[in-house]
Protein backbone atom coordinates (compact mmCIF):
# COMPACT_ATOMS: atom_id res chain seq x y z
CA UNK A 1 0.00 0.00 0.00
CA UNK A 2 1.95 3.04 -1.63
CA UNK A 3 -0.10 5.36 -0.11
CA UNK A 4 -1.47 4.63 3.21
CA UNK A 5 -3.01 7.16 5.35
CA UNK A 6 -2.71 10.00 2.14
CA UNK A 7 -5.05 11.86 0.62
CA UNK A 8 -5.30 13.12 -3.09
CA UNK A 9 -7.17 15.37 -5.21
CA UNK A 10 -7.98 14.47 -9.00
CA UNK A 11 -9.27 16.71 -11.73
CA UNK A 12 -11.31 15.39 -14.70
CA UNK A 13 -12.61 11.96 -13.11
CA UNK A 14 -16.28 11.81 -14.50
CA UNK A 15 -15.05 9.31 -16.99
CA UNK A 16 -14.65 5.56 -15.62
CA UNK A 17 -12.64 4.92 -19.11
CA UNK A 18 -10.37 8.37 -18.32
CA UNK A 19 -6.90 8.57 -16.72
CA UNK A 20 -8.56 10.49 -14.03
CA UNK A 21 -10.71 8.03 -12.68
CA UNK A 22 -8.15 5.08 -13.29
CA UNK A 23 -5.94 7.15 -11.21
CA UNK A 24 -8.34 8.04 -8.45
CA UNK A 25 -9.12 3.86 -8.18
CA UNK A 26 -5.48 2.88 -8.10
CA UNK A 27 -4.86 5.90 -5.34
CA UNK A 28 -7.65 3.59 -3.45
CA UNK A 29 -6.62 0.70 -3.64
CA UNK A 30 -3.04 1.91 -2.07
CA UNK A 31 -4.35 3.02 0.78
CA UNK A 32 -5.18 6.68 -0.03
CA UNK A 33 -9.01 8.73 0.15
CA UNK A 34 -9.38 10.97 -3.01
CA UNK A 35 -11.58 13.56 -3.67
CA UNK A 36 -12.61 12.98 -7.57
CA UNK A 37 -13.10 16.22 -9.14
CA UNK A 38 -15.48 16.99 -12.81
CA UNK A 39 -17.92 19.62 -14.32
CA UNK A 40 -20.91 17.83 -13.10
CA UNK A 41 -21.36 17.27 -9.26
CA UNK A 42 -23.73 14.24 -9.91
CA UNK A 43 -20.80 13.03 -12.12
CA UNK A 44 -18.12 13.43 -9.88
CA UNK A 45 -19.68 11.98 -6.85
CA UNK A 46 -20.89 8.73 -9.08
CA UNK A 47 -17.36 8.24 -10.00
CA UNK A 48 -16.49 8.69 -6.17
CA UNK A 49 -19.00 6.53 -4.93
CA UNK A 50 -18.11 3.78 -7.83
CA UNK A 51 -14.80 3.73 -5.84
CA UNK A 52 -15.79 3.75 -2.35
CA UNK A 53 -17.48 5.24 0.39
CA UNK A 54 -14.98 7.08 1.79
CA UNK A 55 -13.90 9.13 -1.59
CA UNK A 56 -15.42 12.30 -2.18
CA UNK A 57 -16.79 13.75 -5.72
CA UNK A 58 -16.97 17.71 -5.96
CA UNK A 59 -17.71 19.82 -9.12
CA UNK A 60 -15.19 22.16 -10.28
CA UNK A 61 -14.69 23.65 -12.87
CA UNK A 62 -10.57 23.98 -12.88
CA UNK A 63 -10.73 27.45 -15.53
CA UNK A 64 -12.42 28.77 -12.15
CA UNK A 65 -9.92 29.97 -9.69
CA UNK A 66 -12.49 31.05 -6.98
CA UNK A 67 -13.92 27.44 -6.96
CA UNK A 68 -10.50 25.59 -7.05
CA UNK A 69 -9.77 27.10 -3.86
CA UNK A 70 -13.37 26.69 -2.21
CA UNK A 71 -13.51 22.87 -3.31
CA UNK A 72 -9.11 22.64 -1.85
CA UNK A 73 -10.71 24.51 1.23
CA UNK A 74 -13.63 21.96 1.61
CA UNK A 75 -11.85 18.65 0.55
CA UNK A 76 -8.58 19.95 3.62
CA UNK A 77 -11.48 20.49 6.00
CA UNK A 78 -13.11 16.91 5.18
CA UNK A 79 -9.85 15.39 4.98
CA UNK A 80 -7.98 16.73 7.55
CA UNK A 81 -5.16 17.52 4.89
CA UNK A 82 -4.32 16.88 1.44
CA UNK A 83 -1.01 15.15 0.18
CA UNK A 84 -1.05 14.75 -3.31
CA UNK A 85 -2.81 16.78 -6.91
CA UNK A 86 -3.41 15.15 -9.48
CA UNK A 87 -3.80 17.80 -12.56
CA UNK A 88 -5.50 15.52 -14.98
CA UNK A 89 -8.56 17.75 -16.96
CA UNK A 90 -7.78 18.75 -20.03
CA UNK A 91 -9.82 18.39 -23.26
CA UNK A 92 -8.26 17.85 -26.96
CA UNK A 93 -9.42 19.01 -30.49
CA UNK A 94 -7.67 17.67 -33.81
CA UNK A 95 -8.71 21.22 -35.40
CA UNK A 96 -5.61 22.50 -37.51
CA UNK A 97 -4.17 25.66 -37.26
CA UNK A 98 -6.44 28.19 -39.41
CA UNK A 99 -9.67 25.57 -38.39
CA UNK A 100 -9.40 26.88 -34.74
CA UNK A 101 -11.58 29.55 -33.16
CA UNK A 102 -10.44 31.42 -30.65
CA UNK A 103 -12.92 29.63 -28.47
CA UNK A 104 -11.56 26.53 -29.41
CA UNK A 105 -7.97 28.08 -28.01
CA UNK A 106 -9.62 29.49 -24.86
CA UNK A 107 -11.03 26.05 -24.29
CA UNK A 108 -8.08 23.98 -24.86
CA UNK A 109 -5.55 25.96 -23.32
CA UNK A 110 -7.81 26.94 -19.96
CA UNK A 111 -8.72 23.67 -19.03
CA UNK A 112 -5.57 22.18 -19.28
CA UNK A 113 -3.21 25.50 -18.89
CA UNK A 114 -4.91 27.67 -16.27
CA UNK A 115 -6.96 24.85 -14.79
CA UNK A 116 -3.45 23.12 -14.05
CA UNK A 117 -1.95 26.86 -12.46
CA UNK A 118 -5.37 27.47 -10.89
CA UNK A 119 -5.14 24.34 -8.34
CA UNK A 120 -1.95 24.22 -7.92
CA UNK A 121 -2.00 27.76 -6.82
CA UNK A 122 -4.94 27.03 -4.28
CA UNK A 123 -2.93 23.59 -2.98
CA UNK A 124 0.27 25.54 -2.43
CA UNK A 125 -0.19 27.17 0.55
CA UNK A 126 -1.25 24.13 2.53
CA UNK A 127 1.74 22.11 1.16
CA UNK A 128 4.15 25.22 2.12
CA UNK A 129 1.67 24.79 5.54
CA UNK A 130 2.99 20.92 5.80
CA UNK A 131 6.31 20.91 4.05
CA UNK A 132 4.81 18.15 2.44
CA UNK A 133 2.97 17.80 -1.16
CA UNK A 134 3.12 15.96 -4.30
CA UNK A 135 1.71 17.56 -7.36
CA UNK A 136 1.53 15.54 -11.08
CA UNK A 137 0.50 17.58 -14.12
CA UNK A 138 -0.79 15.67 -17.27
CA UNK A 139 1.25 16.95 -20.30
CA UNK A 140 1.31 15.15 -23.56
CA UNK A 141 3.32 13.14 -26.63
CA UNK A 142 1.51 15.72 -28.51
CA UNK A 143 3.42 18.44 -26.97
CA UNK A 144 6.98 16.62 -28.00
CA UNK A 145 5.88 16.00 -31.64
CA UNK A 146 4.00 19.20 -32.43
CA UNK A 147 0.65 17.60 -31.90
CA UNK A 148 -0.08 15.36 -34.91
CA UNK A 149 -1.49 12.31 -33.29
CA UNK A 150 -4.55 13.68 -31.37
CA UNK A 151 -4.31 17.51 -31.27
CA UNK A 152 -4.37 20.30 -33.24
CA UNK A 153 -1.54 23.29 -32.48
CA UNK A 154 -3.40 24.74 -29.53
CA UNK A 155 -3.55 21.26 -27.62
CA UNK A 156 0.04 20.75 -28.04
CA UNK A 157 0.91 24.34 -27.15
CA UNK A 158 -1.58 23.88 -23.96
CA UNK A 159 0.52 20.76 -22.80
CA UNK A 160 4.14 21.90 -23.44
CA UNK A 161 3.67 24.89 -21.47
CA UNK A 162 1.67 22.38 -18.08
CA UNK A 163 5.16 20.31 -18.72
CA UNK A 164 6.82 23.94 -18.42
CA UNK A 165 4.81 24.50 -15.99
CA UNK A 166 5.51 21.43 -14.02
CA UNK A 167 9.61 22.41 -14.20
CA UNK A 168 9.10 25.87 -13.13
CA UNK A 169 6.90 24.77 -9.70
CA UNK A 170 9.09 21.85 -9.31
CA UNK A 171 12.28 24.41 -9.16
CA UNK A 172 10.41 27.48 -6.91
CA UNK A 173 8.48 24.75 -4.37
CA UNK A 174 11.44 22.18 -3.89
CA UNK A 175 12.76 24.34 -0.59
CA UNK A 176 9.12 23.44 0.61
CA UNK A 177 9.28 20.25 0.58
CA UNK A 178 6.85 19.77 -2.57
CA UNK A 179 7.49 17.98 -5.60
CA UNK A 180 6.16 18.49 -9.33
CA UNK A 181 6.51 16.45 -12.29
CA UNK A 182 4.80 15.90 -15.20
CA UNK A 183 3.41 13.04 -17.37
CA UNK A 184 3.63 13.39 -21.13
CA UNK A 185 0.94 10.14 -22.67
CA UNK A 186 1.26 8.54 -25.93
CA UNK A 187 -2.38 7.48 -27.38
CA UNK A 188 -4.44 6.17 -24.66
CA UNK A 189 -7.46 3.97 -25.34
CA UNK A 190 -10.12 6.53 -23.75
CA UNK A 191 -13.02 8.58 -24.45
CA UNK A 192 -10.82 11.36 -25.73
CA UNK A 193 -10.37 9.72 -28.69
CA UNK A 194 -14.28 9.56 -29.57
CA UNK A 195 -14.34 11.16 -32.72
CA UNK A 196 -10.55 12.38 -33.52
CA UNK A 197 -9.18 8.60 -34.52
CA UNK A 198 -10.36 6.13 -36.35
CA UNK A 199 -10.10 2.62 -36.13
CA UNK A 200 -7.79 2.44 -38.41
CA UNK A 201 -5.64 5.05 -37.34
CA UNK A 202 -5.63 3.59 -33.83
CA UNK A 203 -3.61 0.39 -35.48
CA UNK A 204 -1.53 2.52 -37.59
CA UNK A 205 -0.28 4.02 -34.53
CA UNK A 206 -0.15 0.50 -32.51
CA UNK A 207 1.50 -0.58 -35.62
CA UNK A 208 4.17 2.20 -34.94
CA UNK A 209 4.64 2.03 -31.37
CA UNK A 210 7.88 -0.47 -30.54
CA UNK A 211 5.66 -1.94 -27.99
CA UNK A 212 2.88 -2.64 -30.16
CA UNK A 213 -0.35 -1.36 -28.61
CA UNK A 214 -2.43 2.03 -27.62
CA UNK A 215 -1.71 2.90 -23.54
CA UNK A 216 -3.98 2.46 -21.64
CA UNK A 217 -5.66 4.36 -18.49
CA UNK A 218 -3.96 2.02 -16.31
CA UNK A 219 -0.44 2.66 -17.75
CA UNK A 220 -1.15 6.56 -16.92
CA UNK A 221 -2.58 5.76 -13.88
CA UNK A 222 0.57 3.01 -12.85
CA UNK A 223 2.89 5.90 -13.32
CA UNK A 224 0.73 8.87 -11.35
CA UNK A 225 1.07 6.61 -8.47
CA UNK A 226 4.58 5.85 -8.72
CA UNK A 227 4.96 10.49 -8.65
CA UNK A 228 2.51 10.67 -6.46
CA UNK A 229 4.45 8.29 -3.52
CA UNK A 230 7.49 8.38 -1.49
CA UNK A 231 9.05 5.70 -4.49
CA UNK A 232 9.69 9.50 -6.40
CA UNK A 233 11.15 11.18 -3.39
CA UNK A 234 14.00 12.40 -4.89
CA UNK A 235 11.93 13.03 -8.66
CA UNK A 236 10.95 16.51 -9.30
CA UNK A 237 10.78 18.29 -12.72
CA UNK A 238 10.83 15.75 -14.81
CA UNK A 239 8.15 14.91 -17.07
CA UNK A 240 7.96 10.84 -17.72
CA UNK A 241 7.30 9.01 -20.82
CA UNK A 242 4.08 7.08 -20.92
CA UNK A 243 4.00 6.42 -24.74
CA UNK A 244 5.32 2.34 -25.54
CA UNK A 245 8.54 3.92 -26.94
CA UNK A 246 6.48 5.64 -29.66
CA UNK A 247 8.89 8.59 -29.25
CA UNK A 248 12.47 7.84 -28.07
CA UNK A 249 14.48 10.77 -27.82
P1 LIG B 1 -11.28 12.10 -20.72
O1 LIG B 1 -12.01 12.96 -21.69
O2 LIG B 1 -11.78 10.73 -20.43
O3 LIG B 1 -11.09 12.85 -19.32
C1 LIG B 1 -11.00 14.23 -19.18
C2 LIG B 1 -11.92 14.65 -18.05
O4 LIG B 1 -11.74 16.04 -17.80
C3 LIG B 1 -13.40 14.44 -18.36
O5 LIG B 1 -14.01 13.69 -17.32
C4 LIG B 1 -13.96 15.85 -18.44
O6 LIG B 1 -15.32 15.96 -18.02
C5 LIG B 1 -13.02 16.59 -17.52
N1 LIG B 1 -13.01 18.03 -17.76
C6 LIG B 1 -13.10 18.68 -18.94
N2 LIG B 1 -13.11 20.01 -18.75
C7 LIG B 1 -13.02 20.20 -17.40
C8 LIG B 1 -12.98 21.35 -16.58
N3 LIG B 1 -13.04 22.59 -17.12
N4 LIG B 1 -12.88 21.20 -15.23
C9 LIG B 1 -12.83 19.96 -14.69
N5 LIG B 1 -12.86 18.82 -15.44
C10 LIG B 1 -12.96 18.94 -16.77
O7 LIG B 1 -9.79 12.03 -21.29
P2 LIG B 1 -8.45 11.29 -20.82
O8 LIG B 1 -7.88 10.68 -22.02
O9 LIG B 1 -8.68 10.48 -19.60
O10 LIG B 1 -7.56 12.58 -20.51
C11 LIG B 1 -7.03 12.89 -19.23
C12 LIG B 1 -5.84 13.81 -19.45
O11 LIG B 1 -4.81 13.14 -20.17
C13 LIG B 1 -6.16 15.09 -20.24
O12 LIG B 1 -5.43 16.17 -19.71
C14 LIG B 1 -5.63 14.75 -21.61
O13 LIG B 1 -5.34 15.89 -22.36
C15 LIG B 1 -4.41 13.94 -21.25
N6 LIG B 1 -3.91 13.09 -22.32
C16 LIG B 1 -4.69 12.13 -22.88
C17 LIG B 1 -4.17 11.35 -23.92
C18 LIG B 1 -4.98 10.28 -24.59
O14 LIG B 1 -4.53 9.76 -25.62
N7 LIG B 1 -6.14 9.92 -24.09
C19 LIG B 1 -2.85 11.55 -24.35
C20 LIG B 1 -2.09 12.53 -23.75
C21 LIG B 1 -2.62 13.29 -22.73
Amino acid sequence: MLLDGKTAIVTGCASKKGIGWATARLFAQHGARVALLDLREEDARAAAAAIGDQHLGFACDVRDARRCEQVVKDVVETFGAVDILVNNAGVSQAHRLMDSTMDDYELVLDVSLRGTFNMSRAITPHFRGRRSGAIVCMGSLAAQRGGGVLGGPHYAAAKGAVQALARSMARELAPDGIRANAIAPGLIDTDLLIGKITDEGKAAVAAGTPLGRLGTAQDVANVCLFLASDLSAYVTGVVLDVNGGYHIH
